[in-house]
């Protein structure tokens, strides 16, 4: 994981840009830096939860370090704000929590490898249980720990990517078979919660509520029904919520666009993150220019060309080569040429005042200039979700 710095009100730990004017933003020492508002993740957070209600436990989902925006800072002021469950996606990243002192419940949501077991249950890890094998599995090493050990149940109910696919007879005897552990959770996954033309998702429904009832039948009532990630949330599909949701793009302030016909979006959340780079270099070229590797782009007037100091290895996509924009100065500047590793060529004729040092907006607002991830996602082919996760290590996180 990168370093990461957490900016007092007092001030930056750098000299402001002396020319620093209107909408640019601040400069800081770095090549390429993003600034995480833990004021937008905490109202992002108190925004699902107004919405689910008190009854609805909202668990938010820090997995692939917070989705680049720095699970340790993102999980304290979740935890500050009342958060009392995180999930991750494997155990080391939970291990990572609980080193950095968060206290909360922590779901390991995709792992259960053969080498992460001991360590789950040593750091008090509450495991998603996968195959009827683990649940034995889990139950020898409980009790050959002597540990309390809760574990969630996954069910696959027509993803076939994790889950138990059996009926509810056979997980019944699994589960009651196993007596040194305890049945907290039952948890299923949707494929299609952004297509509201599919019938996939109402199938998955109600094919978790069938397992349920069955289970239940057989005396087995796990307190916390979960499905539900940011769409059924934000969408509000109640029928899916059931007692927990688990919410992580939301929480960064995305909510996907959906298919069909969907109940209005219900949430308003906004992003909670700023990707900036400095400018390396400004110069003029002539018309006829050739720009960048293999030469992709050629300049049909002459044009003034910034190089920031930020390039693929930063998590630019390469696919935004020629189709991008950043802002600069509070205007987009389009993309010219091949995006490199380390740099990235902008055309800034329209803000000829960029200058060496200034910080541009890779992504954020710049007064009514905007690119957020989802703008991004479309014009390079991808989703929103890859864009941010793409947001190297190597970027320094500051948190204002
Ligand atoms: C990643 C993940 C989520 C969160 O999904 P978002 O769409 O980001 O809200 C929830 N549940 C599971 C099982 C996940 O893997």
């Amino acid at each position: 994981m990168g370093e990461s710095t957490v900016l007092t009100p007092a001030g930056p730990p750098a000299a402001e840009h002396a020319a620093s004017e209107g909408q640019t933003p601040r400069a800081f020492p770095y090549r390429c830096w993003v600034e995480v508002s833990r004021a937008q993740i905490a109202a992002n957070f108190l925004a699902i939860r107004k919405l689910v209600g008190p009854d609805v436990e909202v668990m938010p989902v820090v997995k692939a370090d917070a989705y680049r925006h720095g699970a340790v800072e993102v999980s304290r002021a979740l935890q500050a704000n009342g958060a009392r469950w995180l999930a991750v996606s494997n155990t080391e990243e939970g291990v990572a929590l609980r080193d950095a002192g968060i206290s909360a419940r922590i779901l390991v949501m995709a792992d259960f490898l053969p080498y992460t077991r001991e360590t789950l249950l040593a750091y008090e890890l509450t495991p998603v249980i996968h195959s009827l094998e683990d649940i034995a599995y889990l139950d020898r090493l409980a009790a050959a720990c002597r540990k309390r050990c809760r574990y969630h149940l996954k069910v696959d109910t027509g993803m076939s990517r994790l889950g138990v696919r059996a009926d509810a007879a056979a997980i019944g005897e699994a589960i009651l078979a196993a007596r040194n552990i305890e049945l907290e959770g039952l948890m299923t996954h949707f494929a299609s919660a952004a297509n509201y033309q599919s019938g996939q998702t109402e199938e998955q429904i109600a094919a978790f509520n069938l397992l349920a009832e069955g289970l239940a039948q057989a005396g087995i009532r796990p307190a916390l029904l979960h499905l539900s990630s940011t769409i059924p949330v934000a969408y509000a599909r109640r029928a899916a919520w059931g007692g927990m949701v688990r919410p992580g793009h939301a929480i960064y302030g995305y909510v996907s666009p959906v298919r069909g016909h969907a109940h209005g979006k219900m949430l308003d959340v906004k992003p909670a993150l700023t990707w900036r780079a400095t400018v390396l270099s400004v110069k003029d070229v002539p018309a006829g220019a050739l720009i960048g590797y293999g030469g992709t782009f050629r300049a049909p007037q002459p044009m003034r060309v910034a190089v920031l100091a930020a390039g693929y290895a930063d998590g630019i996509p390469h696919r935004l080569s020629n189709k991008g924009s950043v802002i600069a100065h509070g205007k987009l500047a389009p993309i010219v040429g091949a995006v490199s590793m380390d740099m990235t060529s902008v055309d800034v004729s329209q803000s000829p005042e960029v200058m060496v040092g200034d910080a541009v907006t890779l992504l954020g607002t710049e007064g009514k200039a905007r690119m957020d991830a989802q703008q991004i996602a479309r014009l390079a082919g991808t989703i929103s979700y890859s864009v941010l996760c793409g947001i190297h290590a190597r970027v320094k996180r500051l948190y204002v």
